[in-house]
């Protein structure tokens, strides 16, 4: 036998690391030994995600490509019909940031949540400006549903004091996302006081001051815990979900789910239909069931959501 051996780049070793930030269809990854390689992914394929555990292939110093995606426990992302945009893989908390100023959409809330719940992913709702007195009663009101639904909420002022927040951060791997304008930058710059210069780094390097406020990025707080940053956003599509897992994303309708006269009851019009019993009791919120109605008919209709 020849002891030959055709020259592969195979005699590089695949390294395992972690993708610490996104930007456009560059990646950085954190490798297992410390370094941080800017990264591209093998092939034209996008589809990673912040938090994404990979294997990659050192090129030059500094560079390597993407080869192979680990198993996820999660993904969280959103989507219309034509495309997916991915915020985070392998995270366990979601913290929805809202604050009374400017306005927040309860039903972006809503869609948040669900996109958590398919994901078995936990939430905090994080309450932000809370030193604006007056405003921020009124939207504790309107949010207090969603603590009686069972989901926790804090109120801060990210602006005065942060560390109410470091408890519930503590041991996880926490994604922030929320209308522009809450207060995230804030919220990010007060945990990690080296987070604007990460963020300029990128850019610097990058050549280009636009992508500074668009890539997400993983920041570790302690061995235990990290969060990572998302770009703001205004809505939250959720055509990657299928309607038939919808309503089991809304956490209050799961006790009738099943209960139905027809197995696969949609909970719109049908009779004996045990959800549409629990509202006009009044044990069901008509505004969260009519959300779920809007979303059921628009993903039924093939209508992006
Ligand atoms: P982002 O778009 O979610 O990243 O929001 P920013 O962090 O840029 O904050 C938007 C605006 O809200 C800025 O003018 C901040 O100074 C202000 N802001 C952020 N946190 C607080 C807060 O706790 N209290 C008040 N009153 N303003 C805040
Ligand atoms: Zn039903």
């Amino acid at each position: 036998m020849s002891s030959k051996r055709p020259f592969s780049k195979k005699l590089t070793q695949p390294v395992v690391g972690q993708v610490i930030a996104t930007y456009g269809r560059q990646y950085e990854v954190k490798t297992s030994n410390g370094s941080v390689l800017t990264c591209v992914m093998r092939g034209k394929k996008g589809g990673i995600a912040c938090g994404d555990h990979v294997e990659i292939l050192p090129t030059t110093p500094g560079q390597g490509v993407i080869e192979t995606i680990l198993p996820r426990s999660n993904l969280l992302y959103r989507s219309d019909v034509f495309r997916q945009k991915l915020i985070a893989a392998n995270v366990t908390q979601l913290i929805i940031v809202v604050a009374a100023v400017p306005s927040f959409s309860e039903e972006l809330i809503d869609r948040c949540l669900i996109a958590a719940e398919n994901q078995h992913i936990k939430v905090l709702i994080l309450l932000n400006k809370a030193d604006l007195l007056e405003q921020t009663r009124a939207a504790a009101t309107m949010l207090s549903y969603y603590q009686f639904l069972g989901y926790p909420m804090l109120s801060i002022s990210a602006a005065q004091d942060i560390a109410p927040l470091r408890s519930y951060l503590q041991g996880q791997i926490s994604v922030l996302t929320g209308q522009s304008g809450m207060g995230k930058s804030t919220i990010i710059n007060a945990l990690i006081p080296d987070a604007r210069r990460a963020t300029m780094e990128i850019s610097t390097a990058l050549d280009s001051g636009r992508h500074t406020t668009t890539h997400t990025r993983l920041y570790r707080l302690d061995a235990e815990s990290c969060v990572i940053d998302s770009p703001g956003l205004q809505e939250f599509g959720l055509h990657h979900i299928d309607s038939r897992e919808l309503a089991g994303c809304f956490i209050e309708f799961r006790p009738y789910l099943g209960q139905c006269h027809f197995h696969n009851c949609r909970h719109i019009t049908e009779p004996d239909c045990a959800l549409l019993l629990a509202a006009q009791n009044g044990k069901i919120n008509a505004r969260r069931l009519a959300v779920y109605h809007k979303l059921m008919t628009l993903a039924e209709n093939q209508k992006a959501w």
